[in-house]
């Protein structure tokens, strides 16, 4: 049956990273994947045509495409907007609600040959090979209630963490299904030590324990988590925590792997379709120059063959042609090495191009 894709470039570089991407598949296209690709407008580039960073028309096609794939968005010319509503990550917030995409999935990934680029010592974080599976649509981001208000002559803020069992229950499915797909370890990080939300999340995810017999499941506290992640990042094979420990332990492990503009994502619901999108964001400073890193979103596309098109095959092969052009040196500027020449993105695209086609 015809899947249908929706690509929506965004804002920024968003454009010139997913036509890079968009050539990719394509490409898988012309080997037979039986897709039917079409474009939409998200974020800034929506609200200058309709005044909505979300336009229905926008949502229609996002719920009817088994997968979306993003550029980013927002930038500079929209952080003036006063209703807030109409600000362009309100569009991206919206398609996650809409659709309920609640299981995001953040892999933290080295290339070997991008080892000198991270932070960390080459030797600790060469071969790195993290999945992060970070609850998406719950938690203290959600909680009510929440708010500022006068109490006792003072103003008091507040937030509230809440995970119902079946919210823990279905991410947590979906760590130890991955868990068993990859290394067979698993690491549900909490606060059990303080927060009583994060008690039933262990609870939950020792309960689930023993359908997965071949994960090995440990918990770590966050605080421990983040130690551990700077200290031998190797250690972990997939980790599942809430929405907020996995919005910070997310970014602290992309910066292991050397640059933000490598680093795929995926943002899936209970049946399977999903929005994939880099991590980084429109990067308004380089946008039109036409040197933005398009592999982290060329990347998201083998997510979307992986995990919603189930087209394992296809997917490898562009993370095997990612690896063939870095091998042969090419970089753009963000992870140029001393010394050589920066390609463009149109460059980078063609380079992974062929080397996709020449497998
Ligand atoms: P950013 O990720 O856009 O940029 C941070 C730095 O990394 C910049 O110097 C940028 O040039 C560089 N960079 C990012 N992606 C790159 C790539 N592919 N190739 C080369 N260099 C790259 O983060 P920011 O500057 O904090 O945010 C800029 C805008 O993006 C803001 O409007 C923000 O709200 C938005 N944003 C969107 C998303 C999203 O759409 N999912 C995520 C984060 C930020």
């Amino acid at each position: 049956m015809t899947q249908k894709i929706l690509v929506l470039p965004g804002d920024g570089i968003g454009p010139e990273i997913t036509a890079q991407a968009s050539r990719i598949l394509a490409a898988c296209q012309a080997r037979g994947l039986d897709i039917e690709v079409e474009e939409g407008l998200l974020g800034g580039a929506a609200y200058e045509v309709h005044g909505e960073p979300l336009p229905a028309e926008t949502l229609e096609k996002a719920k009817a495409a088994r997968g979306i794939l993003l550029g980013a968005v927002g930038g500079p010319q929209w952080d003036k907007i006063e209703d807030l509503s109409k600000r362009p990550e309100k569009g991206l917030l919206g398609v996650r609600k809409q659709l309920g995409l609640f299981a995001n999935l953040r892999p933290a990934i080295t290339y070997p040959q991008l080892a000198s680029a991270s932070s960390l010592k080459p030797e600790l974080v060469a071969g790195l090979d993290i999945m992060i599976v970070r609850e998406l649509t719950g938690g203290i981001y959600f909680g009510q209630p929440r708010g500022i208000e006068e109490r006792n002559g003072e103003r008091v803020g507040f937030n509230t963490y809440v995970y119902s069992e079946s919210e823990i229950e279905r991410i947590g499915r979906v760590a130890f299904e991955m868990a068993h797909k990859r290394g067979k370890k698993l690491c549900s990080v909490d606060k059990a030590n303080v927060l009583e939300v994060t008690i039933l999340w262990r609870e939950v995810m020792e309960r689930l324990a023993p359908e997965y017999p071949d994960v090995e499941l440990s918990h770590l506290y966050v605080d421990n988590a983040a130690m551990q992640l700077v200290r031998a990042p190797k250690q972990f094979d997939v980790v599942v925590t809430g929405n907020m420990f996995g919005d910070i332990l997310s970014d602290a492990a992309a910066m292991l792997t050397g640059s933000i503009g490598m680093l795929p994502s995926a943002s899936l619901n209970e049946s399977g379709q999903g929005m994939y999108e880099p991590c980084h964001g429109s990067a308004p400073d380089i946008a039109g120059q036409g040197i933005a890193n398009p592999l982290a979103t060329i990347l998201s596309v083998a997510m979307m063959l992986r995990y919603s098109l189930d087209e394992p095959a296809l997917a490898s092969r562009i993370e095997a042609a990612v690896g063939t052009v870095l091998d042969g040196g090419l970089r753009t500027a963000d992870i140029a090495l001393e010394g050589t020449r920066s390609v463009s993105t149109a460059e980078m695209g063609d380079a992974v191009l062929a080397a996709f086609e020449a497998q």
